[in-house]
C-alpha cells in the first residue's frame, strides 16, 4: 500500500462521491477515447534567468527532476512585446495578434481606457479580438488567466472576476469534498502565516510591520488560498480527463513586483509552486488512460526596477508629463469628456461629495490607494485638456485625444516642435516610441532611431537577440491602441524605472522580461525557435483534432 497524503484522499473520496452520483444519475461512466490531452502549468512572470538560478539553488527540486530524469526538455521562448500576460494568452489561446499593448491602456475608438482587472475589460477584449476562432481551452479549464481561451471550466479568471462561468462555480461548488478540504488545509495553512506573524511581531515590534500586514495578507490570499485551490481543482480535472487545463500560478509574479524578481520571498514563492506542479504530476502519473502531456511555461519575465516616484520627488510621471512637459508647448486643448465611471464608483463619486463620516471616508481612501480597481477608478491615468497619459507598469501611454487614429511623429513635430525630443530627455525615461511614415521611431536622449534600420539606437546594440526587439517594437507600434507616444523606464540614466510603485516590473523588451522558457515532456515536437506566443496556438490547437 502506498502512503497517501491528506491530499490524495481527499480527491478519492471525492472521486467515489462522484463515481456514486453518477451510477445513480447517469449509469456508468463513459468510455475513454485514446486522445490526446494537455496540461499547461504557467508561472507567471518567471524569466528563464531566474528559473535556472532557481533551478541551481535548489528551489525548484521537482521541476529539476522532471528535466534531469524523466527526460523533460527546455526550450528557450521569447515572448515579444509588450512582455505582459494578456498580450501572451491573446497570442497562445486564439493565435492572433492582439492589439493590446500594456495591462493598462487607453482605445481611442472605445472612448474608454481598457485596465484588465476592471470587471468587464478582459471579457470586451477576448470578445472583440478573438475574430470567432477556437480557443485551445476549448471543452478545457482555465484557472488564474486573463481570457477563457474558450475554457467552459472558468476560475479566477479575469474575464469573470465578478461572475465566475456557471459551470465553472458549479463545478467547483459540487465537488464538495475538494472545497472542504480546501478548506480545511486553508484554515490550517493561514494560522501558520497568522502565528509567523505575530511571532515576527513580537520579535521586532517597530519593524515594517504596516506593510507586513498588508503582505500578509496577500501572501495568505494568492499563496495559500488561491493555489490551495487551483490544484485541488486541477487534480480533479486531471481525474476527470478534461482535454485541456490551463492553470496559472500568480504567486512568483505578485511577490517579484514587490520585492523585486530575485529576492528571497519571491524565489521562495518558487517553491511553493513547485510542491503544487509534483502535486499535479502525481495525479498525471496516476491516470495513464488520459494521456496528458504536462507542459511548464512562463508568459513573460520581470527586471528589478525602481519607483519613479524616487526620481521626481514623489510626483507622478502623468503629472510630470502633463504639466511640465506638455503644457508649455501648448499640448492641451479644449477635449471630449473624461471616461465615465461605473457602478459602484458613481456612488462612491456621490459619497465624495457628501459629508462623510470620518471611518467610511478613510476606508473610501484606502480604497482608492491601494484597490483603485475595486472603487471602479482607474489607477495612473490622468486627463487633461484632450491629453490622456496612462501609466502601466515600466511602459505608459501618451495620447492625444483629438484624432481618433494614432498620431504620427511627424504631425506631432509640426503641432508641438520638440515636444517628443524633450520627453525622451526627461528623468527616468529610457526611450519613447513613435510611428512615422517611413516605421517606428525610437526617441533615445534626444536623439532619433529609425527601429530596424540602426537596430533602434544604442540602447539594443550589440544584444544577441536584438532582432527580437526591433520586430516586438514594428508590433507594439502597429497595436491602434498603443500610444502616440509610448514611454519606457527601461534603461534610463538612473536605472530601470517603473512608473508605477513596484520593484520589479513588465513590459519591457530587457532580455530577462522578454526571455522565458517552455518546459515539455521528451517526444513533444514543438516549431523552434519560439520567437513568438502565436507559434504556440497550432500546437496546443491540434490537440483537438487527435
Ligand atoms: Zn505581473
Amino acid at each position: 500500500m502506498v502512503a497517501m497524503s491528506p491530499d490524495e484522499l481527499a480527491l478519492l473520496l471525492q472521486r467515489l462521491v462522484d463515481r456514486l452520483i453518477r451510477r445513480c444519475r447517469l449509469g456508468p461512466a463513459p468510455a475513454q477515447s485514446p486522445r490526446r490531452r494537455f496540461l499547461v502549468v504557467q508561472i507567471d512572470g518567471l524569466s528563464r534567468a531566474v528559473l535556472e538560478h532557481a533551478l541551481a539553488r535548489g528551489y525548484m527540486p521537482f521541476l529539476a527532476r522532471l528535466l534531469r530524469r524523466q527526460g523533460f526538455r527546455l526550450e528557450p521562448m521569447s515572448v515579444g512585446l509588450p512582455t505582459s500576460t494578456p498580450a501572451f494568452q491573446m497570442g497562445a489561446f486564439y493565435g492572433v495578434e492582439p492589439d493590446i499593448p500594456g495591462f493598462h491602456y487607453h482605445d481611442k475608438r472605445r472612448g474608454d481606457d481598457v485596465y484588465f482587472p476592471r470587471g468587464g475589460d478582459a471579457a470586451w477584449v477576448e470578445r472583440t479580438q478573438t475574430r470567432g476562432r477556437r480557443g485551445i481551452l476549448h471543452e478545457g479549464s482555465a484557472y488564474g488567466c486573463v481570457f477563457t481561451g474558450g475554457a467552459v471550466n472558468n476560475l479566477f479568471n479575469f474575464t469573470n472576476l465578478k461572475r465566475p462561468t456557471g459551470a465553472g462555480l458549479l463545478r467547483a461548488v459540487a465537488a464538495f469534498v475538494v472545497l472542504a478540504w480546501v478548506l480545511v488545509k486553508g484554515v490550517v495553512l493561514t494560522l501558520v502565516e497568522l502565528v509567523r506573524a505575530v511571532l515576527r511581531f513580537l520579535a521586532n515590534p517597530v519593524g515594517e510591520t504596516a506593510r507586513g500586514w498588508k503582505w500578509l495578507a496577500i501572501k495568505v490570499g494568492v499563496s495559500v488560498w488561491v493555489r490551495e485551490l487551483f490544484t485541488l481543482v486541477t487534480s480533479r480535472d486531471l481525474y476527470a480527463g478534461v482535454p485541456a487545463v490551463y492553470v496559472n500560478f500568480l504567486d512568483y509574479d505578485v511577490f517579484a513586483h514587490a520585492f523585486g524578481p530575485r529576492h528571497r520571498m519571491a524565489l521562495r514563492s518558487l517553491r511553493r509552486i513547485d510542491r503544487s506542479l509534483h502535486a499535479l504530476w502525481r495525479v498525471v502519473r496516476r491516470v495513464p488512460e488520459h494521456h496528458y502531456d504536462v507542459y511548464v511555461l512562463a508568459d513573460h519575465g520581470q527586471t528589478t526596477t525602481r519607483p519613479y516616484p524616487e526620481l521626481s520627488g514623489g510626483r507622478r510621471l502623468e503629472r510630470v508629463i502633463l504639466e511640465d512637459l506638455l503644457k508649455p508647448v501648448g499640448a492641451m486643448v479644449q477635449s471630449p469628456a473624461q471616461p465615465r465611471h461605473r457602478g459602484l464608483a458613481q456612488g462612491i463619486q456621490a459619497y465624495r461629495g457628501q459629508c462623510t463620516p470620518g471611518v467610511l471616508q478613510r476606508f473610501i481612501n484606502y480604497l482608492e490607494r491601494d484597490f483603485p480597481w475595486a472603487v471602479g477608478d482607474l489607477p495612473e491615468a490622468e486627463q487633461r485638456a484632450g491629453v490622456r497619459v496612462v501609466s502601466a507598469g515600466p511602459n505608459a501611454f501618451v495620447y492625444f485625444l483629438t484624432d481618433r487614429e494614432p498620431v504620427m511623429l511627424e504631425e506631432l513635430d509640426r503641432r508641438f516642435p520638440g515636444m517628443a525630443d524633450e520627453i525622451s530627455r526627461s528623468r527616468g525615461v529610457g526611450f519613447v516610441l513613435a510611428r512615422s511614415g517611413e516605421g517606428p521611431v525610437c526617441l533615445w536622449r534626444g536623439k532619433r532611431y529609425l527601429v530596424g534600420h540602426e537596430r533602434g539606437g544604442p540602447l539594443f546594440a550589440g544584444r544577441p537577440d536584438g532582432d527580437l526587439v526591433v520586430e516586438g517594437i514594428r508590433a507594439l507600434m502597429a497595436m491602434p491602441s498603443a500610444g502616440d507616444l509610448v514611454l519606457y523606464g527601461n534603461d534610463s540614466p538612473d536605472g530601470n524605472i517603473s512608473f508605477i510603485p513596484e520593484l520589479g516590473a513588465h513590459a519591457g523588451p530587457s532580455a530577462e522580461e522578454m526571455q522565458t522558457f517552455i518546459v515539455c515532456p521528451a517526444g513533444i515536437a514543438l516549431e523552434t525557435p519560439i520567437t513568438r506566443p502565436t507559434q504556440l496556438y497550432p500546437h496546443f490547437l491540434a490537440y483537438q483534432e487527435t
